[in-house]
């Protein structure tokens, strides 16, 4: 049997002409999984870092979907991600489970990825809405110190793009970085949530309602949107610590602090701004309003009697001062002259026998 020659090289040529495209396809996609990780290690917030996951890694790897299940049972990722100006049921293919318990049912054992066929059954509750149902699925299993924060679940309609057996290294790395990214940015919003908040009621602290106002005052100017702040006092709070103790005191604190954060909208802002005062900016508010919803923080807290430890119900009152932003002036100056005012009609509230409101000196007083 002869072999011709030829035919053969050209063969042979035609085997290494294949195995060096394999080769750049491999160096390609190695490339862009290289890219994308630094893109993980850089990502500066929650926000960004599940953005890199859901969107660039669906694109830069061609799948079909790609989601984010996290275990979140205290509500604190939601709650980072709100503060950072996002819905949390906004991003498509986020999701979260309120115990770790659940998602370590849903992954096999072993914390390594699970690799097959797509199986309703199974994986509905990683791809809610997929539509088509993709044919093959990998998930991601997202650990740190035994602790299972979540996975990575990636969807191909393409039968054979996840086979059980398939080798899995890379994916493994990129979940081991995936979790520790994670980890590294809830890290950095709990610093910074710890920064601008006061611990003994969580609203936010002097510091961050100086930088906000001054933010607030700036877009005021430029949309024509009117702003107030209010102040408001705790009246004669030295004697509920005298007679009832400290503890007391700072219990009437919180529940001050709950009262009157229900009367006002997510987009407002409240700051405890000295030990027993609080501020609040009431963005795109007039100052009618602003009294009206001053009034109504007024009532909620004088109606109902603040019960401390061992049941004794307190009489409390706050007196309340509401000022508007004057827009004709520099943004660094009016807000500081709002705040004044807001002060100083506080202070007139107090004057004039406590348990009221009063707006700035340039408009009738409310009450
Ligand atoms: P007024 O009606 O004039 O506002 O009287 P007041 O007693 O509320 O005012 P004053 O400013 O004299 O007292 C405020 C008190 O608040 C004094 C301080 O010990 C107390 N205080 C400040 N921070 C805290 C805190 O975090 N917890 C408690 N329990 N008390 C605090
Ligand atoms: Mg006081
Ligand atoms: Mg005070």
């Amino acid at each position: 049997m002869s072999v011709d020659p030829e035919a053969e090289i050209d063969r042979l040529r035609e085997q290494l002409n294949h195995m060096l495209a394999q080769a750049r396809d491999n160096e390609g996609v190695m490339r862009r999984l290289q890219l994308f990780e630094l893109k993980l290690i850089q990502a500066r917030g929650l926000r960004e870092l599940i953005n890199a996951l859901l969107f660039d890694y669906k694109q830069t790897f061609a799948l079909d979907a790609v989601t984010l299940v996290l275990a979140d049972p205290e509500h604190e990722l939601r709650r980072m991600l709100e503060d950072a100006g996002v819905e949390p049921g906004s991003l498509e293919g986020l999701g979260f489970l309120d115990d770790e318990e659940s998602l370590r049912g849903l992954l096999e054992a072993g914390g390594a990825p699970v690799l097959g066929p797509f199986e309703a059954s199974r994986h509905a509750v990683f791809f809610p809405g997929a539509n088509p149902a993709p044919a093959s699925v990998a998930l991601l299993p997202l650990s740190r110190s035994q602790q299972l924060s979540g996975s990575l679940n990636l969807a191909s309609a393409d039968p054979s793009r996840f086979i059980a057996g398939m080798a899995t290294d890379f994916m493994a790395r990129l979940a081991a970085i995936v979790a520790i990214c994670l980890e590294n940015v809830a890290n950095q919003e709990r610093l910074r949530y710890l920064g601008m908040t006061d611990s003994l009621t969580g609203v936010y602290n002097r510091r961050y309602f100086d930088q906000r106002l001054r933010e607030e005052a700036d877009r005021s100017l430029r949309s024509g949107q009117a702003l107030c702040c209010m102040m408001l006092d705790v009246d004669h709070f030295k004697r509920i610590n005298d007679v009832f103790g400290h503890a007391a005191g700072d219990m009437v604190l919180r529940e001050m602090t709950l009262r009157i954060k229900a009367q006002l909208r997510t987009s407002d802002v409240m700051a405890r701004y000295g030990g027993e005062e609080f501020a609040v900016l009431l963005t795109q508010t007039g100052i009618e309003a602003a009294l009206a919803i001053a009034e109504r923080i007024r009532q909620t807290v004088a109606d109902a009697r603040f019960i401390i430890a061992g049941g004794t119900g307190l009489a409390v009152t706050m007196s309340l001062g509401v000022a508007m932003l004057d827009r004709t002036g520099q943004a660094g100056a009016a807000a500081a002259a709002m705040v004044a005012e807001a002060d100083a009609a506080m202070y007139r509230a107090k004057n004039a026998g406590r348990n009221r409101v009063h707006a700035s000196a340039e408009l009738p007083d409310a009450g």
